[in-house]
């Protein structure tokens, strides 16, 4: 209130009620003072402007004779006119004996030099000594309204009383101004033209008689016009007679002090404190209603007494409580939050995860879309459905639904849509607090896509896809759980035989539909609750409780059935045995050490070429262990040179003169002496060592065999080839560059290979030896005869020599089953264009047999044993030369 005042505010504010309460208070003016109206009229019908004083003379003259008790004229007179004009009403003056009035007015005017100036506007004097002098003054307030009145004013030192308060009978020098009773209703002001009067139309005695009357211009363009409250423009005759008649009625109203109005305000403070506890909308009401109450007395007062109360601070005060309780109510941030909730209504709506909001009874206020298009609800269902009833029942439980305490918290439930369908649903809840409780947030998401994605994932981690049976990964999570139950577990692994190779000669797809036929067979066989599972290529893997199961007797009944009944893959019926190992969980401390020891048995079982079962012992890792360190210790021999060469010379079994020599590895072992091939060749064959001895052997060889070509002495020399040569690939290649480095006619070289080595690659070993025997280099088929591929491989590979196996040939008798085996093998070498050598003849009849056969070279310890280079070279070359 303070700033509105002292924004100056304050009398605008004042000037706004108390002008609109005029409305309210109406009276009929008293009707003892009329108008005579210079109006258009009157203008037109005298033709002429100004008008001749005659006529004024003769309207006085006219008024006397109506019975008109006063007459005020608010017509200019301060300048003469033509004299006779002028007599002429200085007589009509004179004649109505001191009953006109006639105005004096301050004037402001602007002077030649442009400075303004003001002055007084009187009568002039012939006119002035027979009448009474009004003064017609009128203030509007600065808002252009005329709202104030003066009884009079000093002017030259002389009070002059205004119009209005002549014409009203007052003569009061000392009070100031008042306020107009503007509640007087202008309209019941009679009015006459001038024209009537001077023409005696009309019965003007009824209107006029006894009455006071002003005679002014009304025509808007004579201008003389007024602003008064309520935005009406009226003729300043009329104001003047409004003040006359505010006066005549008592109601020359007075403002009450600011200090009054200030006061006013105490009563609704008061009404405001003593509700401040009340809800705001009966705190504003009681207010609006003290407000109004206090106006409606002021009122009551106002038109009762000529006092204007000034509620208008009050009212500002009512508005403004009003307007801050409301704002506070409705709480700004209430508003800008309202705002926020639409944009995030927005944002909502497009969401593609389902979104619903949920009030602490657990009822749905709000939900989206997404949420719709997941349960099959639309958002009219939605509305106020308990959350837990997008809940499975079942899956609910008693505080599925339960809403968290905390943000952000993810639960997995199941869902369930309008149609029953139940479905794996992922809600991540936010919490947070609002002026009706706290609500909650609920992000919903169909889960059932990724679900579907993670059990595909897991089935691909846990799963051999060739067999559908679980894989190694989850043989060993299995074989951990075994582990820690306290039951007694045995691992059975099942292997089919010769696997590899049918995989290698029948290709992948054959092997893969095998290995489906023999997984289907194994399940079947095997009870309900063992795990089963492809471990490895060509290895099943089955776990059983020791306790329940009679492993011997499954595993006796598996290899049975494998045996007898033949197993189809891609429309093929082929029989497939199987061999076992087991191990049991007492004997291992891990998983990968259980199925190690599983693995050690089923070696051991497949080492033996039986259909068998094996059960793993402890000795089984130690000859593992063993081979390990001899391993090692075979390394260490290739760098510190313990291997060497021994020769073993090859005869004509006619002369017995030598022929060739085979060369042989001894290890010399700096404590054991020569170590024979067979008890280390298995180790480095089956080690990274193959392709570094082999390499050593081949070189060694070649070099000595080019050594004895450079002597004088050539002799063919025949060098055992291993595996791992063939798979390198570049034995052709190292044989050509070791021929050319030693200059060694490829004659000489003798290169034999064994069935094994054969078999293993078909095609890949046939291809090298091609290339070999392309450059010169003999092919031999060692142990001829101890294979099941022998006359195949006769037959598609490139050889030139059968060497006999020396088990036919030992203890060769004539007549023997060995004896008929030989010849046959001799004449098919014939017949095929081979030569023939016969391996291990230890006795002279068996070498006569041989000569007999036609059997042309042999070797054997009849002949000599391997030796060193030197020795042959001593006992043989020098022989030989
Ligand atoms: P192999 O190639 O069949 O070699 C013939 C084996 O028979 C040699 O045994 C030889 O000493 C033995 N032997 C020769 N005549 C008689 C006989 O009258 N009676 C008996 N009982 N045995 C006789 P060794 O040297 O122990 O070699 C065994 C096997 O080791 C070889 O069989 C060969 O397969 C392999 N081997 C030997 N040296 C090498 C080599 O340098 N490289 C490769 N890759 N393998 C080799
Ligand atoms: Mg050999
Ligand atoms: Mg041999």
């Amino acid at each position: 209130m303070a700033l509105v005042v002292l924004a100056g505010a304050h009398e605008r504010l004042r000037e706004t009620v108390l002008d609109a309460r005029f409305n309210l208070v109406k009276r009929a003016p008293s009707g003892t003072i009329a108008m005579v109206e210079i109006d258009p009229r009157s203008i037109a019908a005298i033709g002429r402007w100004p008008w001749p004083r005659s006529l004024h003379a003769e309207l006085v003259g006219k008024l006397a004779e109506l019975g008109v008790t006063d007459i005020a004229f608010d017509v200019d007179f301060s300048a003469r006119s033509v004299d006779a004009e002028d007599q002429r009403f200085s007589d009509a003056l004179k004649g109505a004996g001191g009953s006109v009035i006639l105005p004096i007015f301050r004037q402001v005017a602007s002077d030649a030099g442009g400075a303004r100036q003001g002055y007084v506007n009187r009568p002039l004097a012939m006119f002035e000594a027979d009448a009474w002098l009004g003064m017609v003054n009128v203030a509007p307030d600065r808002d252009g309204v005329a709202r104030d009145f003066s009884f009079g004013a000093m002017i030259d030192g002389q009070f002059i009383p205004s119009i209005a308060s002549l014409l009203a009978g007052l003569h009061q020098p000392s009070t100031p101004e008042f306020r107009i009773d503007f509640g007087i209703d202008g309209r019941g002001v009679r009015g006459v033209p001038y024209i009537d009067i001077l023409r005696g139309n009309g019965d003007l005695g009824a209107v006029l008689r006894g009455k006071k009357v002003i005679v002014a211009g009304t025509a808007a363009e004579l201008g003389d016009r007024f602003v008064i409250p309520g935005g009406q423009i009226i003729p300043g005759a009329l104001l003047q007679v409004l003040a006359a008649e505010s006066m005549l009625q008592g109601r020359t109203l007075r403002t009450t002090t600011l200090a009054l109005s200030s006061a006013l305000l105490f009563g609704p403070l008061l009404t405001a404190f003593v509700l401040r506890r009340r809800r705001t909308r009966h705190r504003i009401l009681a207010v609006i209603s003290a407000a109004i109450a206090t106006e409606a007395g002021a009122v009551a007062i106002q038109f009762v007494y000529p006092i204007a109360i000034d509620t208008s601070l009050l009212h500002v005060a009512a508005v403004a409580y009003a307007l801050i309780a409301l704002v506070e109510e409705v709480d700004l941030r209430g508003l800008l939050r309202l705002a926020a909730e639409k944009r995030f209504n927005n944002v909502a709506m497009s969401l593609s995860d389902g979104l619903v909001c949920v009030d602490r009874e657990g009822r749905i206020s709000m939900s989206n879309a997404a949420a719709s298009r997941i349960f099959g609800l639309d958002a009219a269902q939605m509305r106020n459905l308990q959350f837990a009833r997008l809940l499975a029942v079942d899956a609910a439980g008693p505080d599925a639904s339960a809403p968290p305490t905390t943000n952000g918290q993810v639960r997995e439930e199941t869902g369930k849509r309008a149609n029953g369908e139940f479905f794996p649903l992922e809600c991540s809840w936010s919490v947070w607090e609002t002026p009706s409780g706290r609500q909650y947030g609920v992000v919903l998401r169909d889960i059932s896509e990724r679900r579907r994605q993670q059990e595909r994932i897991r089935y691909l981690a846990e799963t051999d896809p060739v067999s559908d049976l679980p894989n190694g990964n989850s043989l060993i999570t299995a074989l951990s759980d075994a582990l820690r139950r306290d039951e007694p577990q045995r691992l059975m692994l099942a292997s089919l035989w010769h696997f590899r190779r049918m995989r290698d000669l029948e290709g992948q797809t054959f092997a893969d539909a095998l290995i489906r036929a023999a997984a289907t067979r194994l399940k079947s066989r095997i009870g309900q609750g063992l795990i089963l599972s492809r471990s490895d290529s060509d290895e099943f893997a089955i776990l059983l409780p020791a306790s329940q199961v009679d492993v011997d007797r499954l595993a006796a009944s598996l290899i049975e059935t494998f045996r007898n009944e033949p197993l189809e893959a891609e429309g093929r019926v082929v029989r497939v045995p199987i061999v076992l190992g087991h191990a049991g969980s007492e004997e291992a401390a891990d998983p990968e050490v259980w199925l190690g020891n599983a693995r050690f048995a089923l070696a051991a079982a497949q080492r033996q070429e039986a259909e068998i079962a094996v059960s793993f012992a402890p000795g089984m890792r130690d000859e593992v262990e063993k081979r390990m360190a001899l391993e090692n210790r075979l390394r260490q021999a290739l760098t510190a040179g313990e291997f060497e060469l021994f020769y073993q010379p090859q005869v004509d079994l006619q002369t017995r003169s030598i022929v060739g020599a085979e060369a042989l590895i001894r290890w010399h072992h700096p404590e054991r002496g020569y170590v024979s091939p067979g008890e280390f060749m298995p180790v480095i064959n089956g080690s990274s060592l193959a392709d570094g001895v082999s390499a050593w052997v081949l070189e060694t060889a070649i070099r000595q065999a080019a050594i004895w070509q450079q002597r004088g002495t050539p002799l063919r020399v025949g060098i055992n080839l291993s595996q791992s040569q063939f798979t390198a690939g570049t034995l052709a290649v190292d044989v050509a560059r070791l021929l050319d480095a030693t200059r060694l006619d490829p004659a000489w070289l003798e290169l034999e290979v064994t069935e094994d080595i054969i078999l293993d690659d078909i095609s890949r070993v046939r291809a090298i030896l091609g290339s070999l025997r392309s450059l010169g280099v003999h092919i031999a088929f060692d142990d001829f005869g101890t294979g099941y591929g022998s006359l195949t491989s006769l037959r598609d590979f490139p050889l030139d020599t059968i060497k006999v196996d020396q088990t036919f040939v030992r203890n060769l008798e004539p007549g023997s089953e060995n004896a008929a085996i030989v010849t046959a093998t001799i004449d098919l070498g014939k017949a095929l264009g081979k030569s023939i050598i016969a391996e291990g003849i230890e006795t002279e009849a068996a070498a006569a047999l041989l000569t007999a056969l036609g059997c042309r070279e042999g070797q054997g310890y009849l002949f000599a044993r391997p030796m060193p280079a030197r020795e042959l070279e001593n006992a043989w070359l020098r022989w030989a030369a």
